[in-house]
């Protein structure tokens, strides 16, 4: 049990804590002079970053009510919600009028948000952009913001960033490896992205039963690394079989800015698929039993 009396396995692991050595984002250096001790135990928050509705995603297979109830009781503080935009597979009319798509869009978000509201778990608004099937996760905005930016609709990869620098959101490739019928080619823009999700629990959960590689999130890590990006992790999740994915924290995060100010930031935090716990670059730190 943690300190707020929850009974969670992700959150509670005894382990013998492993001491890494710690330099500049991306980068590992062992017998320098940074090092510090992670202990997994104090990471008590968890967030979901990756997560679909069925009002906002036409692969989304539960309501953004039941998935925050479902996320609460699976030990989450917040979660993100990040439905498929336009370029994806939205559940959506492309057709409307950009302000009605808009709402239309956030109304998956707003189920989600209200219940989180009423429960007591942070509820966050976020989508996911796709560019013939490559994907981005957008952090920090509104749908307010987001219905006064109709110039995001036509941008390219590299104007998407500009445009979600403007509003202070934060712009991560989605699960650069993966290859499905609908993703018929890797193409990889850690340029136009201010970080990589490096851990995709979809690809890797015991639970998960469509998406599956061993190497897909292993290569999104070295990819970051490369090119000295942070990673987030997240679920993925569709429907209400929670995967149990996302960052681990010691401080509680009270707003997207707070996430994204650490995702960019050197502090330390957690990524797990629900199965593995990793530190924020990508080194195995614990398998949760
Ligand atoms: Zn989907
Ligand atoms: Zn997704």
């Amino acid at each position: 049990m943690d300190k707020d009396g929850k009974d969670d396995s992700y959150t509670v692991c005894r382990c013998v804590y492993t001491r890494y050595s710690i330099a500049r984002q991306g980068t590992i250096k062992m017998n320098s002079d940074l090092e510090i001790d992670i202990d997994i135990e104090s990471y008590i928050y968890k967030y979901e970053t990756h997560l679909h509705t069925s009002e906002g995603s036409a692969c989304g297979h539960s309501e953004g009510a039941a998935m925050a109830r479902a996320c609460k009781e699976a030990g989450y503080d917040g979660i993100f919600v990040t439905d498929h935009a336009w370029g994806g597979n939205t559940a959506i009319d492309r057709s409307l009028p950009w302000r009605e798509w808009v709402r239309q869009f956030a109304v998956g978000y707003e189920h989600a948000r209200q219940w989180g509201e009423k429960h007591g778990m942070s509820v966050w608004f976020g989508y996911e952009s796709g560019y013939n099937a490559t994907e981005f996760l957008i952090y920090g905005i509104t749908p307010e913001w987001m219905a006064d930016h109709e110039e995001l609709h036509d941008a390219d990869i590299p104007t998407q960033l500009d445009i979600i620098h403007s509003g202070g959101g934060m712009v991560i490739q989605a699960h650069p490896y993966r290859v499905e019928d609908y993703i018929p080619e890797v193409r990889l823009f850690p340029q136009y992205a201010d970080g990589i999700e490096g851990v995709n629990a979809t690809h890797t959960s015991h639970l998960s039963i469509a998406h599956k590689s061993d190497t897909w999130n292993r290569d999104a890590i070295a990819l970051a690394r490369r090119h000295d990006k942070p990673m987030t992790a997240g679920s993925d999740v569709h429907s209400t079989t929670i995967f149990g994915g996302g960052i681990l924290t010691k401080e509680r995060l009270h707003s997207p800015k707070d996430f994204i100010n650490l995702i960019l930031s050197d502090d330390m935090y957690l990524m797990t698929d629900g199965d593995s716990i990793y530190d924020r670059y990508g080194n195995l730190l614990k398998t949760i039993p």
